[in-house]
């Protein structure tokens, strides 16, 4: 990774630099050279934004990425029109990520801004104008002149103005400089998307006048007053209970929320009266929407085996950037980080927890919470956006040291990170599918501890192969726990043989006798069971049992999926449904049946099987709205769920003490990935739902159903042999070229006809050809879903040598071949999608 990262000059504010680089938010691949005029060199810096002309009438924000002496050879660069800010709004440390990650993951650095800001910060190509809020023309210190004032007052009828409405409104070619002036003055703000902006949360608060709360006497004279008007006495006696102001005067200063003070149905008119007499005052109070939430415990004790991977960690950190932390299921490794976390914050220095779905992982943020309270910030994949610029505030303020995030937490604006964790490293979803930039967060944070000088460590109880790798090869320091925490031991596993039960006629509505007597068993102990079923390749269809019809996606080449709830069929691609129909709309019969065994088909079969336990499902329809996860997981804490059934979701981190029996409904489908990863996936996958089962006192005890239960993986998985595993897929992928032992590059080209989508891809393959480096370039082949969203697919896969500067020389070479190959006037429709390590 390193080598592909060349020294830019980025940290260059030496004075005397004639050009800057501007970051547009625009689709362009790359920066764009402005000149800096004389009087604005000595404030210019990396990270401040700037207005530019752009093409012939555009006026454009950007944000200066870099500043140097070298001037464009392509075009004649324009000068920069003004500055800003006065201070940067992203830091050079971002800025450098920002250009690294345009870089490694082939994509337009204009593409990384988008996905680094959040919308409330970002900047669009539309730039807008919009009047401050804050601004009071009467009582502001600086004086309007006319033309200032003709703007105002347009923004007054309207919200928003573009820059060329402001020009047409005034006549003027240039309206800049009075921008700038109004934005000096307070009086506007500019360049943010007004539909997107942020705005904060106000609320009413009430309080004393101050001049009652200075003197006893003065409040005796107010009871005195209300005294017969109970409305009014209720008013203020509520006011006392909560703002005990007499001992503690200083509390009166925040008061209290209007409506919290109205809540229990005292009247508003009689508060307004209270108001008039010049009792109470009101007055408006900006409010965190992320909840301040004080530390309650201190951080365990650790067991002499955490303890010694702790101490081992911060060994190898004395010599190596990043540390794979290897722990099976249970061993504590959240109370490690905690430990090291803590140590970081109190050196001073920043510290980044990276999650794979934090939604989906609540119980460790809570676990979190309590030790660091209000220092540590939330970055949710759910947030609204005004909540996620309040994150990224938090740590521009120094309010937020500490952040636990989901993947694009990675762009936060930190200044001085000590440490980069990432939790359940082995995580797929960790990479960004689509848009780009379309990367690994894992990976991206690795690069980001390096820039920040920081450390990474990677934790999992079953490592990517690719960490594991480099673990083996020293490039990273590796620490292992073997055993659980506490007395809690693995669990135990069992194969039950789907065909032979078939055969024996032991087989009900898919469930084996083995499985079937586990459960049972656990709910006469009131004890907890989870059944996972694999969610990948698989999707429940309808079809006609006399002429086999199924039905299919309008736009796309897929199979619609049946949704029982909502009674639908729908497309997992690009969304399209429809009513389920009555009868086969090929042959008319009505003997339509479902296929393919989904979350909701094995719910329904253990509700039969064992009709007094009660079921809880968790998928992707159960916890579509912000809290339905969260509401199951508490159902499910409380023993109010005997048998959850779920997806991938029930895998993540989850820990229940009285979870016993761990069921996998159809082993043989988590076998069939459709890649070189399967068997590493399927170990993952299997590893880590038995890891949820047995976590206390009793043994877990998990149940694989399978028709193949020779599979040799299924004992790899049961040994628990994660290195005999790992060795003997490495000789494969070596054999056969594939990570870790060559970097993967997969293009996709699209086009809406099959004919020029094909034709394009092969003038690519034929171009790639000529591309001096080592590589082996694969098809390219009609993609794994032909045709999505009316757009036909293929797909190039192109392994190329981990040597030198193979990557790099590749990468400058497939951009041009793209921009060639996009000027021919056939292909000028054609999509080209490159995909850096594709996963
Ligand atoms: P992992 O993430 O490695 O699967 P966890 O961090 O979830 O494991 O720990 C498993 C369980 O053991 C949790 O309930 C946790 O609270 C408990 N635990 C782990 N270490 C300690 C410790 N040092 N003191 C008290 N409880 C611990
Ligand atoms: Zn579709
Ligand atoms: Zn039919």
């Amino acid at each position: 990774m390193e080598s592909l990262f060349a020294e830019h000059d980025f940290l260059d504010k030496s004075s005397g630099n004639n050009f800057a680089d501007i970051i547009l938010p625009v689709p362009i691949p790359r920066m764009f050279t402005y000149k800096i005029p004389k009087n604005l060199q000595p404030q210019i810096q990396i990270g401040l934004r700037v207005i530019v002309q752009f093409g012939k009438k555009k006026v454009l924000t950007g944000i200066i990425g870099k500043v140097h002496n070298k001037p464009p050879q392509a075009y004649e660069a324009k000068p920069i029109l003004d500055i800003l800010d006065h201070q940067p709004s992203v830091n050079p440390l971002q800025i450098r990520f920002w250009v690294w990650m345009a870089e490694y993951y082939f994509c337009h650095i204009g593409e990384v801004m988008f996905a680094a800001l959040p919308s409330g910060l970002r900047l669009s190509s539309e730039s807008k104008v919009q009047l401050n809020p804050n601004f009071d023309a009467e009582t502001s210190k600086y004086p309007l002149d006319v033309r200032e004032e003709k703007i105002l007052e347009a923004l007054e009828k309207k919200d928003e103005l573009s820059y060329e409405d402001c020009e047409q409104i005034l006549g003027v070619k240039t309206i800049h400089p009075i921008l700038k002036s109004l934005v000096a003055k307070e009086a506007i703000l500019i360049f943010e998307r007004v539909q997107e902006k942020y705005t904060p949360k106000v609320e009413t608060r009430v309080r004393l006048h101050p001049d009652i709360v200075a003197s006893k006497a003065a409040l005796e004279a107010v009871f005195e007053a209300v005294q017969g008007k109970p409305k009014q006495e209720s008013i203020l006696l509520k006011f006392l209970r909560d703002v005990p102001v007499f001992q503690r005067p200083q509390l009166n200063e925040k008061g209290v929320d209007k409506a919290t003070l109205l809540e229990e149905g005292d009247s508003e008119s009689s508060l307004k009266t209270l108001i008039k007499n010049g009792v109470f005052e009101t007055f408006k109070h900006v409010v965190n929407r992320i909840e301040e939430e004080a530390a309650e415990r201190e951080a365990s004790e650790l067991s002499s085996s955490q303890q010694a991977a702790f101490e081992e960690i911060k060994t190898h950190f004395e010599t190596k950037q990043t540390v794979l932390l290897h722990g099976v299921t249970g061993s504590g490794k959240t109370e490690i980080y905690i430990k090291l976390i803590q140590e970081v914050l109190e050196s001073g220095s920043q510290v980044l927890l990276l999650l794979p779905e934090i939604a989906l992982t609540t119980q460790i943020v809570g676990r979190l919470k309590q030790v660091f309270g209000s220092q540590m910030g939330v970055y949710h994949s759910k947030y609204s956006d005004n909540e996620r610029v309040e994150v990224w505030n938090g740590v521009l303020s120094g309010r937020f040291s500490f952040v636990v995030g989901v993947r694009s937490s990675i762009f936060l604006p930190f200044d001085s990170l000590g440490m980069v964790i990432v939790d359940e490293e082995h995580e797929p979803s960790f990479k960004q599918f689509d848009p780009a930039p379309r990367f690994h967060a894992r990976d991206a944070a690795i690069m980001l501890a390096y820039f920040h000088q920081a450390r990474t460590l990677l934790g999992s109880a079953t490592p990517s192969f690719e960490s594991y790798f480099n673990a083996t090869q020293g490039k990273y320091g590796y620490v292992e726990i073997t055993h659980r925490f506490g007395d809690a031991s693995l669990p135990e596993y069992h194969l039950a043989n789907i065909s032979a039960d078939r055969k024996k006629n032991l087989l009900k509505l898919d469930s084996t006798r083995l499985l079937r007597e586990k459960i049972q068993n656990a709910l006469e102990n009131q004890q907890q069971v989870i059944i996972f079923q694999n969610r990948r390749g698989y999707s429940p269809y309808i079809q006609c049992e006399d002429c086999s019809w199924t039905g299919q996606c309008v736009q796309c080449d897929v199979s619609l999926t049946y949704h029982q709830f909502a009674e639908e069929l729908r497309c997992h691609y690009c969304g399209y449904k429809e009513k389920i129909p009555q009868a086969c709309p090929a042959c008319g019969s009505s003997q339509l049946t479902t296929q393919g065994m989904g979350t909701e088909r094995i719910e329904e079969s253990l509700s039969l099987l064992f009709p007094e336990a009660r079921l809880g499902r968790m998928d992707l329809d159960t916890t579509r709205n912000k809290y339905g996860y969260q509401r199951l997981l508490d159902e499910f804490a409380a023993g109010q769920i005997d048998i959850l059934v779920g997806t991938q979701m029930i895998t993540k981190g989850l820990d229940f003490g009285k979870v016993t029996v761990v069921g996998i409904w159809d082993g043989d489908r988590i076998l069939n990935f459709p890649d070189f990863r399967a068997g590493e996936r399927a170990y993952q996958q299997i590893t880590q739902v038995a890891g949820r089962a047995g976590r206390r006192d009793i043994q877990g005890q998990v149940v694989i159903q399978s028709r193949n239960p020779d599979n040799d993986l299924f004992g790899k998985v049961i040994r628990g042999d994660y290195f005999e595993f790992f060795r003997q897929e490495m000789i494969d992928r070596k054999k056969y070229y594939y990570p870790p032992f060559v970097k993967l590059v997969k293009i996709t080209t699209r086009h809406a006809d099959a004919k020029t989508a094909q034709k394009a891809a092969h003038a690519l393959h034929h171009q790639m050809a000529n591309i001096a480096v080592k590589k082996i370039v694969l098809g390219p082949e009609k993609g794994i879903i032909v045709r999505i969203k009316n757009q036909y697919q293929f797909e190039s896969l192109i392994k190329l040598d981990k040597q030198g500067t193979t990557q790099a020389v590749f990468k400058q070479s497939l951009a041009k071949i793209i921009e060639e190959l996009q000027a021919v006037p056939e292909f000028r429709s054609v999509r080209w999608i490159v995909d850096v390590d594709p996963s």
